[in-house]
């Protein structure tokens, strides 16, 4: 294991923007500066040794190029022109499983700075409508010049504390889609650990917990919602497990926990029944940053007897 202040080996994930390019095109331009193409992943096993100037496709996620860690592309004319979007393995599942269909529209809930939502606008192909929410106005002003770079255009970003958008605003009576990715803890982010920054306290906890079932059971009673995927960088079961299995158990039977990706290598922790549904992610398993991704559907018998 990586002792203190040891690099974290988590690859370098490089997800290609298909609004702008084409995974085959993204790969050519990185052989033409001088790495080597090895192929779609066959296993974790490759990434975790992958070294020097080479590169693979992850195994499984599409359009998501992987590379040895700590190599640095910001300053790449890809990066810098929206081709492609540095962005973890992990946070690239909340879009990819909510897999939103051409035309729908998305409520992106906690949006801000915007890696998320251009993931679901390159999933959309910049078809249908997404409603963007954040609080910060720093963060929101990143987010506009990183989504207009990123040549996504089906937006409406505003500076809103979600938890005051109004569900029976006709505006969004078509929204079928919400991804929810609130603050959280971050206890699942490497350069955290490298840091030692201290755990988060049990007050603490219990203070984001609240707001994150707030915001869930919030995003849950907007009356088309049909799927939901809730996300948090954090490793703390009150903060993943234990705010899914509350807002599920106040919403009696109309929705119900998707079990999504099953080849996926790490689920939810055995808290509660179906809690396997949920993934996790994190360094040791998945050679990403720490986190927690579940999607919860409107369940078929509460969809019968609103007919
Ligand atoms: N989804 C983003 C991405 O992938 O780039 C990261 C979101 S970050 C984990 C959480 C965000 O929630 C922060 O930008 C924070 O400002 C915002 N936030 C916190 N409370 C909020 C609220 N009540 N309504 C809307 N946004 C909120």
């Amino acid at each position: 294991a990586p002792g203190p202040g040891a690099a974290p080996c988590v690859p370098r994930y490089v997800r290609v923007n298909t609004l702008k390019t084409r995974v085959d095109d993204v790969v050519d331009f990185f052989k033409r500066q001088g790495y080597s193409f090895l192929g779609k992943a066959g296993s974790m096993e490759e990434l975790r040794t992958l070294s020097g100037k080479k590169f693979l496709l992850d195994l499984h996620l599409p359009e998501l190029l992987v590379f040895p860690p700590q190599t640095d592309f910001h300053d790449n004319r890809l990066y810098t022109s929206g081709h492609i979007i540095l962005q973890d393995k992990a946070s690239c599942l909340p879009a990819f499983l909510l897999s939103p269909v051409a035309s729908s529209h998305v409520i992106d809930a906690c949006a801000a700075p915007g890696n998320k939502t251009s993931h679901l606008a390159a999933i959309l192909k910049n078809k249908g409508q997404i409603f963007a929410f954040d609080l910060d106005a720093k963060r929101l002003a990143t987010m506009n010049t990183m989504l207009t770079r990123a040549g996504v255009t089906s937006f409406k970003l505003a500076q809103q504390d979600f938890l005051t958008v109004d569900p029976h605003d006709p505006k969004y009576s078509k929204v079928t889609y919400i991804l929810l990715d609130p603050s959280c803890s971050g206890s699942g982010m490497v350069n955290r650990l490298l840091v030692e920054e201290a755990a988060p306290s049990a007050e603490r906890l219990q203070a984001l917990a609240g707001f994150q079932r707030r915001v869930l059971s919030h995003a849950l009673s907007f009356p088309a919602v049909q799927r939901l995927a809730y996300s948090t960088c954090s490793v703390h079961r009150e903060e993943n497990e234990d705010v899914v299995q509350a807002v599920l158990q106040e919403q009696g039977s109309a929705f119900r926990l998707v079990n999504v990706f099953p080849s996926w290598p790490c689920r939810g922790l055995a808290t509660f029944p179906g809690a396997e549904c949920c993934l996790r992610a994190s360094p040791a398993d998945t050679l990403t940053q720490g986190f927690f991704v579940a999607v919860l559907e409107r369940s078929e018998e509460s969809l019968k007897q609103g007919e």
